[in-house]
């Protein structure tokens, strides 16, 4: 898959844009002032794989959360600065890796060019955030509405705010939980500049829903090659968002190299615990990171043969399993064998 040609920036140790591989963020949603439990989420989060980690800094107390995380966690963080640019500056000075604010509701120049002169200094990004509730209101009053349009013209304004101060590690978000004008607006976005583009629907709603805004949303744009960080917002612990996030990536081969499972919906020929074993094979593998193709297959009859193109898989038998690889049958082994059996053989390959 071609993707798009982005600048290359850092944040902490982790390259965004250009070549390098698409990332997967989140957000901590602990209180901002539960340092602890923001620092176990944040520990969670980047166990579960969060290459990226977002935290709220509504107020000055708050930037003590960023040394914390700084001194626990060793991906980058991002400090989320809504309005107060000295919040910026503290952030700055706590090690934050990146900041996400919008340099047009920070006030005068002045503070503009302070939060620029500091990030540059320090070699931070800043991400510039748009979504349907901020965009200006001379923007809104010549669109209308925060139509595509008018989102990626407000993108572009907070872009040339920071611009004029000669800044340019810049990544830019502008998200709508309206899934086209999502998908518009980032296509606009990448036709009008070269910035990193941080994909993501907004406000997605809860575990279903989110997970399917998001796969359409986020999963077209990547698969045309249009999206360089991505975080997929749910209404629940921000573990499942990393997980959706890297299962959206590898459904489309990006990201970091994993096992793609393939099971069949069964049917009327499956003769044992199809559903339950698919699950257990999901969970054995959660943490493998071999780029292998795993089927999961009802019936000895189809399966092996449906799933020929798979590395290894397991076929459902009348009260047995079989163990196939490429398609062609290597064992039998008993219906309570068939995980152990199948996860021995992926550690051999
Ligand atoms: Fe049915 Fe076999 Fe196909 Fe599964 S692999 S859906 S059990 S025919």
């Amino acid at each position: 898959m071609e993707r798009r040609n982005t600048k290359k920036i850092k944040a902490g140790s982790v390259f965004i844009g250009g070549d390098s591989p698409v990332t997967v963020q989140s957000m901590l949603n602990r209180p901002a002032d539960d340092i602890d439990g923001s620092v176990r989420q944040a520990i969670e989060l980047e166990r579960a794989g969060c290459e990226i980690i977002r935290a709220a800094v509504p107020d000055k107390d708050a930037v003590r959360l960023i040394y914390e995380l700084k001194k626990n966690l060793s991906v980058p963080v991002v400090a989320d600065i809504h309005f107060d640019y000295r919040l910026a500056l503290s952030s700055i000075d706590a090690g934050v890796d990146k900041i996400r604010i919008n340099p047009g509701n920070i006030g005068s120049d002045d503070r503009v060019k302070a939060v620029a002169g500091a990030c540059k200094v320090h070699g931070i990004p800043v991400r510039i955030g748009v979504n349907s509730g901020s965009v200006e209101k001379n923007i809104l009053a010549k669109y209308g509405s925060p139509c595509a349009e008018a989102l990626v013209e407000s993108a572009m304004y907070h872009v040339s705010l920071l611009e004029k101060y000669d800044f340019d590690d810049i990544v830019i978000s502008i998200k709508s939980s309206d899934v086209r004008t999502m998908i518009k607006a980032y296509r606009l976005a990448s036709e009008r500049c070269r910035y990193p583009l941080h994909l993501g629907v907004t406000e997605a709603g809860t575990y279903e829903s989110a997970i399917v805004k998001s796969s359409i949303g986020i999963g077209s744009l990547l698969a045309d090659g249009i999206g360089d960080t991505v975080r997929v917002s749910i209404t629940d612990d921000p573990v499942r968002e990393v997980e959706a996030a890297k299962s959206i990536l590898r459904a489309l081969s990006l990201g970091k190299p994993g096992p793609d499972i393939v099971s069949c919906p069964t049917c009327g020929r499956t003769k044992i615990g199809l559903i339950s074993l698919a699950k257990e094979v999901e969970s054995r593998l959660k943490n493998c990171e071999k780029p292998i193709k795993v089927a999961v297959m009802g019936c000895a009859v189809n399966g092996p043969g449906e799933a020929r193109e798979a590395d290894i898989g397991i076929a459902g038998g009348d009260g047995c399993a079989l163990i196939f690889r490429h398609g062609e049958i290597i064992c039998k082994v008993s219906e309570e064998e068939a995980v152990d059996r199948l996860v021995e053989e992926i550690d051999r390959l």
